[in-house]
């Protein structure tokens, strides 16, 4: 945990592929971490929250609205990292409105990620809600899956990502989002988050790569960073969006399609 001071800030995304009309759902799970961390909360806290608001948000692909799998199921991945090296992901949970809070749950175990079955009935034996996920019919094409990256006074970082998958996948799909250095990564001084066809940045293991470069090259800004993993790291048919934060500046946004992200930084 850093011990300077930082200025505090968030960064969201709300799916690669929506456009604007996206902006103002997103816009509120931003002022809720920014709010969150203005009265003291830590990023965890903070990010986990503004990610609750986007899964409760039926017009995103995570929590209430997840897609239907092609078997009608509804089926949720969700993942958290943070800056000192922590890390809770949960892959396909049925019946878990809001699955980060499992995943953030994960932080203070040894165990890293819970899968189906077990990762419910985990849940389960902590309290957590238990309830019929209603879902929605998949969309043409990808998004609307969600991500947040936090940073509070401390420096410190966490980021926050859920999904209910790529439209027309199976129930056994495993995608980017609850897969370290895929759908996130977070280290010291750099924390990614993607978003889009998630096979594409699995195979790039996009997040960690774009955050090796960031890192790498104190003269690249995290925006080249983005622009040349987007560029070299996937390709040209694939939706792929990112988001991403250092240790000052504001968070930023990028993707080689639509997709909604909105940050906040302190004055
Ligand atoms: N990356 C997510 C997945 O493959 C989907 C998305 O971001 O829209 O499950």
């Amino acid at each position: 945990m850093g011990l300077t001071m930082a200025k505090m800030a968030v960064v969201a995304h709300g799916g690669a592929g929506p456009g604007p009309e996206r902006q103002k759902n997103l816009q509120k799970a931003v002022d809720v971490a920014s709010k969150l961390l203005q009265s003291g909360a830590s990023a965890i806290e903070a990010a986990v929250e503004a990610c609750v608001i986007l899964e409760d948000d039926p017009v995103f692909n995570a929590g209430t609205g997840g897609v239907f799998r092609i078997d009608g199921s509804v089926l949720l991945d969700a993942s958290i990292h943070t800056s000192d090296g922590r890390l809770g992901f949960v892959i396909a949970m049925s019946d878990t409105p809001n699955p980060i809070r499992v995943a953030a749950d994960l932080l203070s175990e040894n165990i890293n990620g819970l899968t189906g079955d077990g990762a419910r009935l985990w849940a389960d034996e902590r309290g957590h809600l238990r309830k019929q996920v209603e879902g929605r019919p998949p969309a043409e094409g990808d998004g609307d899956t969600v991500g947040v990256i936090v940073r509070d006074s401390t420096g410190f970082m966490a980021c926050a990502t859920s999904t209910g998958g790529c439209s027309y996948r199976p129930p056994g799909r495993v995608g980017d989002v609850p897969l370290p250095g895929s759908g996130f990564w977070v280290n010291e001084r750099t924390a990614v988050a993607a978003t889009g066809e998630g096979e594409d940045i699995t195979r790039a293991l996009l997040s960690y790569r774009v955050g090796e470069m960031a890192d790498r090259d104190s003269c690249q800004s995290l925006k080249d960073a983005m622009k040349i993993g987007l560029e070299k790291l996937i390709p040209k048919e694939a939706s792929v969006g990112l988001i991403a934060m250092g240790i000052d500046g504001p968070g930023e946004g990028l993707s080689n399609t639509e997709m909604p992200w909105a940050s906040w930084i302190e004055d």
